[in-house]
Parts: structure tokens; sequence; C-alpha cells
């Protein structure tokens, strides 16, 4: 059953509660890697650390079997996505979004590199 877009309730409460007054924690790491995979399991781990930080015992329980519904995935994607909109894809410069690129020199350069991949 999707949600308000997300792919349940429990995704949508989380990505709202949790990351979408932003991501700067999370920023260093989507510069370095666009791995969605890797992500979604670095935001699962914030999401429980934070939940074991605030209840114990049952309470606990109950809270980490409800978000055993919840899409990480989803939500690292949605983040990438998000990131992407406002940098640069080739130098990773922050960009005013309406363009994929800082500059003329950065398009050229990613272009050359998604024609000529390393190794
Ligand atoms: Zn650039």
């Amino acid at each position: 059953m999707s949600y308000n877009g997300w792919k349940n309730y429990c995704t949508w409460r989380v990505n709202l509660e949790y990351f979408d007054q932003g991501h700067y924690m999370f920023d260093d790491q989507i510069r370095q890697s666009k791995d969605v995979s890797d992500l979604a399991e670095s935001l699962k781990e914030y999401v429980e650390d934070h939940l074991e930080q605030e209840g114990e015992g049952q309470v606990l329980s109950y809270a980490l079997a409800f978000l055993q519904e919840c899409s990480y995935f989803e939500i690292a994607d949605h983040m990438i996505q998000d990131w992407e909109g406002v940098h640069c894809r080739n130098c990773n410069r922050e960009i005013d979004g309406y363009d994929e690129y800082c500059s003329k020199k950065c398009k050229e350069e990613d272009e050359l590199l998604a024609t000529h991949p390393k190794g």
C-alpha cells in the first residue's frame, strides 16, 4: 500500500521525521559514493541507534518491528536524487539546480569519462 508517494506509511513517516528537514550528516557519504545500498544501510543504522537511545525492552522491540516495513532504499534513492539536483555531476560543487554541471568544462569532462570508462 503506497502512502503519499512513498512505498508505505512507515517509509513516509521515517523520511518525514528523520530526513526531510535536511540530511547534512550524510552529505559527505553521498559526496564520496552515490551507492544507494550503502546509504540505505547507514540510514537504517541511524534510525535504529536513535530508537535504542529512546526506548528499551518491549517498547523498543515493537518500534523495531514497525521499522521492518521501512524501505530505507527508497529514502536513500530519493536523498541521492535530491543531492544530485543541486550539485555538479562532475566535481560535486553546489549549483543552483537548473543545470547538471557547474561549468561547460565539467560537462565535457564528465561526458568524456562516460564514453571512455576508467580501466
Ligand atoms: Zn563542476
